[in-house]
Parts: C-alpha cells; sequence; structure tokens
C-alpha cells in the first residue's frame, strides 16, 4: 500500500513565516553594549529577517554559500539566524572566544564568504583581518556609532529594501555551520541541514526536554556562537516564545536583572555561569524577585549534585542535559520519570545529577572493548549514539572518519554507564580518565562531590604519573573567596563517599581553573602543569 501523505520540506522558511503569522506580538528584548533594553516584537523581526535575506541574495549570496557571524546574543544575531538559511546560505557562527589566529583559521576552513559583525568587535576582527578574507563585511551599529568606512552597515541590509519570496528550500540543504570548542587539536567543523535543526527544535521543545512553549520567556546564556546556542533561538521562534537575550553582559547581576525585569522562565548555560549566579543569590539572597519554578537548562560541562540541590533551595529547577558539536547539540536531558516518583532525599538527587535519558530518535550505546556494556549503571563504556541530528563526518576532513562506525554510530569519546532506566551518567572524557593500579577512576565524580563542600568553588581532578600504580588523581581545588582549608580537611569530606583508592594523592590550591573559549576546564593544561607532581608515596 502506498501512503497518500503530502511531501513536505522540514525548513527554517516554515518557522519564521509562521512566526510572522501567528505570533507578531510576542516580544523580542535585548541588552545592548550600553547596558538599555532594546524591544521590539516577532512581527518586526519578521520583516527585518525578509528584508536581510533579500539583501544577501542581491548581493549574489547563491546556495550554500557560508555567511559568518561575529555577534554576542541579541536580535540582529537572531534575525541572521534565519535570514541566511532563508536566503539558501549557511550561518556560520563564529567564536569570539577563540585565539584570532583560530578564528581565522576557522573562517578559511569553512570558506566564508561574508562576515556580520558587531560594532562593539571590530577591535577583535581587526586582529584577523588580514588572515581572513571576507568578500564584504556588515557591522551591526549596536552602539549607534557611525559605520566605520570601508565597512558595509548591517542597518542598510535588514532595515530597508524590499523582501522577496524566500527560495524554495529543500529539507536537507545546509543551513548552519559550527565548529568544535575542542581541548585538543584543530576545531572541526559540523554542518547541520535544514532537517535535522527543524527535528531538534520540535524535540527540544518537549515536555521533557525543555518544556519550552508559547509562554515561556526565554533567555539563552550559552552563546549564539556555542552550537546555536543549543538550538534555543529555533525553538523558541517555532512556539512563539518571548526571548530575552543578554547582549555581551553575561555577569551574575545583568543576568538576575534581566530574569526579574523580564520574568523570565526559561534560561540556559554552562556550569561555570550558574556557579556565579548561585554566588550572588546567597550573598543577597532578598535582592532580586525571580519567576518561581524558573528552568534552568545546564549543559557543555557536568552539573554538579550540589548546584542542582543549591538552586531547588531558591525555587529554580535544574534540568541536566548532554550533547556536542556533532549532536546539533541537544541529545540528553534529565527528567524523573514516572517509574521513578518513589525517589527521595539523596538518591533523587544522584538521580537528576546523571545526564539524562535521550530524546526521541536518538539512539544511544556504551561499548566496552567486549561488546555493548549492559545498562547496569555500573560498567563504563564509550558513548555511541546516532539520530537523525547526529553529524555523520566533519566538514572537509577525512582524517576523523573513524569516528563513525560501519553502521552509521558516532563515537563520542565521553566515558559513561547507563543504568536500568536509561539514564546516561558521564564518567570522563576517554581522555581524561584516570587509570590507577589497572583500575578505572572518573574525574568527574571526585570533581562534583568536592564541589559540595562549603569551602569549595570549584575543583578539576587530573591524572599525575605514579611509578607503582601509573597513574594517581590530583585534585586542583579553587577555594570561595575568602576561605581557607587543608588538604586534609578535603580528604576527609571525600573519604566516606569513596573507595580508598579513588581518594586524590594531593590537593593543590589554585585561584582559577583554566577553561575553554565555551568554559570547559582544560585539564591538558592542568596535566601539563602538574607533571612532575610528587604524590605522598610515590
Ligand atoms: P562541545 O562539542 O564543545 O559542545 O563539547 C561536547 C562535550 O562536552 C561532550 O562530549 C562532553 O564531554 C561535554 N559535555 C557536554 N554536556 C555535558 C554534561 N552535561 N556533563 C558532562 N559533560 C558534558
Amino acid at each position: 500500500m502506498r501512503a497518500t501523505m503530502m511531501k513536505f520540506p522540514l525548513t527554517l522558511a516554515h518557522i519564521l513565516e509562521r512566526a510572522g503569522k501567528l505570533f507578531p506580538g510576542s516580544e523580542i528584548v535585548s541588552r545592548l553594549p550600553d547596558k538599555s533594553l532594546h524591544r521590539y516584537r516577532y512581527a518586526e523581526f519578521h520583516r527585518r529577517a525578509r528584508l536581510l535575506a533579500a539583501a544577501l541574495a542581491r548581493m549574489g549570496l547563491k546556495r550554500g554559500e557560508r555567511v559568518a557571524t561575529l555577534m554576542w546574543n541579541h536580535y540582529a544575531h537572531l534575525e541572521a539566524y534565519f535570514a541566511i538559511p532563508c536566503a539558501g546560505g549557511v550561518l556560520h557562527t563564529l567564536n569570539l572566544r577563540l585565539h584570532p589566529d583560530d578564528i581565522a583559521y576557522i573562517a578559511n576552513h569553512a570558506g566564508d564568504r561574508f562576515l556580520i559583525v558587531d560594532d562593539v568587535l571590530l577591535p577583535l576582527y581587526d586582529k584577523f583581518r588580514a588572515a581572513a578574507k571576507f568578500e564584504k563585511v556588515f557591522v551591526v551599529p549596536l552602539t549607534g556609532a557611525a559605520v566605520p568606512s570601508g565597512f558595509e552597515d548591517y542597518e542598510r541590509l535588514a532595515g530597508r529594501g524590499r523582501p522577496r519570496q524566500i527560495p524554495r528550500l529543500r529539507e536537507e540543504d545546509a543551513a548552519g555551520m559550527c565548529y568544535t570548542s575542542g581541548t585538543t587539536g584543530r576545531p572541526k567543523g559540523v554542518v547541520y541541514s535544514h532537517r535535522a535543526l527543524v527535528l531538534h527544535s520540535l524535540a527540544s521543545a518537549l515536555p521533557d526536554v525543555m518544556g519550552m512553549g508559547n509562554h515561556d520567556t526565554v533567555t539563552p546564556v550559552v552563546p549564539m556562537f556555542h552550537v546555536n546556542a543549543w538550538g534555543i533561538p529555533f525553538t523558541a521562534v517555532m512556539v512563539g516564545a518571548k526571548l530575552a537575550f543578554p547582549g555581551p553582559h553575561l555577569d551574575a547581576v545583568n543576568l538576575l536583572d534581566l530574569y526579574q525585569s523580564e520574568q523570565v522562565t526559561l534560561t540556559a548555560g554552562v556550569p561555570t555561569i550558574w556557579a556565579g549566579i548561585l554566588q550572588a543569590l546567597e550573598n543577597e539572597p532578598s535582592r532580586w524577585q525571580l519567576k518561581p519554578g524558573m528552568r534552568m537548562v545546564v549543559g557543555g560541562a557536568a552539573a554538579p549534585e550540589a548546584m542542582i540541590r543549591a538552586f531547588d533551595r531558591h525555587h529554580l529547577r535544574v534540568l541536566h542535559g548532554w550533547g556536542m558539536t556533532e549532536t546539533t547539540p541537544v541529545a540528553s536531558v534529565n527528567y524523573v520519570k514516572r517509574e521513578l516518583g518513589g525517589l527521595a532525599g539523596e538518591a533523587l538527587y544522584a538521580q537528576r545529577a546523571k545526564q539524562g535519558v535521550p530524546l526521541p530518535f536518538v539512539e544511544v550505546r556504551a561499548m566496552t572493548p567486549d561488546g555493548e556494556a549492559p545498562w547496569d549503571g555500573r560498567t563504563m563504556g564509550e558513548l555511541e549514539v546516532r539520530g537523525p541530528w547526529i553529524a555523520s563526518s566533519y566538514h572537509d576532513l577525512d582524517a576523523e572518519s573513524d569516528k563513525w562506525s560501519e553502521d552509521g554510530w558516532f563515537r563520542t569519546g565521553d566515558i559513561v554507564t547507563i543504568d536500568v532506566h536509561g539514564y546516561i551518567k558521564i564518567t570522563d572524557r576517554s581522555k581524561d580518565l584516570i587509570k590507577s593500579g589497572g583500575e578505572w577512576i572518573s574525574s568527574v565524580d571526585l570533581e562534583n562531590a568536592l564541589a559540595g563542600h562549603p569551602k569549595v568553588a570549584e575543583a578539576a581532578v587530573i591524572a599525575v604519573p605514579h611509578p607503582k600504580w601509573d597513574e594517581r588523581p590530583l585534585a586542583v581545588v579553587v577555594l570561595k573567596p575568602g576561605q581557607s582549608a587543608t588538604a586534609e580537611e578535603l580528604r576527609e569530606y571525600l573519604a566516606p563517599k569513596f573507595a580508598r583508592y579513588w581518594l586524590p594523592d594531593g590537593f593543590e590550591f589554585v585561584p582559577e581553573i583554566p577553561r575553554t573559549s565555551t568554559g570547559k576546564m582544560l585539564k591538558a593544561k592542568l596535566r601539563e602543569q602538574f607533571r612532575n607532581y610528587k604524590s605522598r608515596d610515590g
């Protein structure tokens, strides 16, 4: 029998057009560099995104050509998010926290033709303009200052002219592109199709994922250059939610002010952002009146159990998720399944600190040298994933093709356990695992436990060489401001929670942990720094 359904392409153009028709009154708020708030509605966003798409087409942008953005999170970046793919081009978000040489390498590797840049980021652009050749550079005058000569004025593209019909797009056409923020090696490019972004948006909005709807007010703190702000701009526009963008102001006070003034209900970012927010809330508990129950999507690195608990005390709910650039990125999110309804106290928090269950259409397995690991919550294996929004290769790079198995699974490099209820728990990046006397020790478990100590702000646990055990764990600890602690004290704190051989041989106190441009701990740098560390019995 033949099915009789229409073949209807899943494209971002539909999301944009629908938003213009159905949600013209939904608001988009953006914090500008001078800290004032820019406000307009979807009707205006829709009009400007269509004008920008038409202008790009007039400039000769052809199907599949890349347009780079070097921008903070705000309304103009959202316009580019839709206009570029709707003109048939590919939105390539450049990570402004990278070294200028790396930005140039990435722009050249991607073959970016045009660049859209915030005026406040022109000094950064200046540092790599000689190395990266864009045909035209459009400047967004966020500060209101005149656009310097030699550049095009973004307002001429998005603020004037006539829209045109959006060209017919195929769902398999490329719509976006991001590079991995990898802690080692050259960045790798991933190209997203319209179809992948649409399906990812549909799944992200589900109640047991982000549960995003028309009544939400959404603040993506995660930068729009970090895997499309986890797809949130696409998902939010699909459901017509109000958006409140933080612009360049990502400090705790400015974010909390925005949460309060806009009564934000859903926000997202990496754990370091939340650590700062928590500190501010604990310092001044009655300063902000936030919307009770605001959901905070935490991903990019593990959300410590202590953080989830602490936010509960402030009536804010952490949603812990896992993903990668290669997975568009949301692949699993934690919610408490009905069958776990009886869980309480310690056991409930331990469950909520896991990275959650895979989204519909994402399949997962943990592989050991002996085959697939049982879902027993104990056996560690490398996480492999597959699904309609998982990349099937890197852009223009054959060297890494061994990350995909012959039957289509992607090897993530994350070491996990999966429990009987299907919850994934990341124990380490494979290169960060500590192997002591032939036994694996999870650095993430130790770090999360240390983060629960009242004097500890954050901790990284790394492997240091050991003559007898090959490797031993060393904890590198940042204390909260004004606190002091001894190694003995921290060791005693961990002792009841872990097997003896897991306890770090040493505790080193440092002012800060080095991080990557997207907030992940740079453990390779710490390993290098403590290469010659001598443990007590070494
Ligand atoms: P990126 O592609 O830069 O987003 O990095 C992806 C990597 O970040 C994953 O492979 C994980 O190692 C790590 N990661 C992402 N989310 C989490 C999480 N919730 N817990 C622990 N690690 C995470």
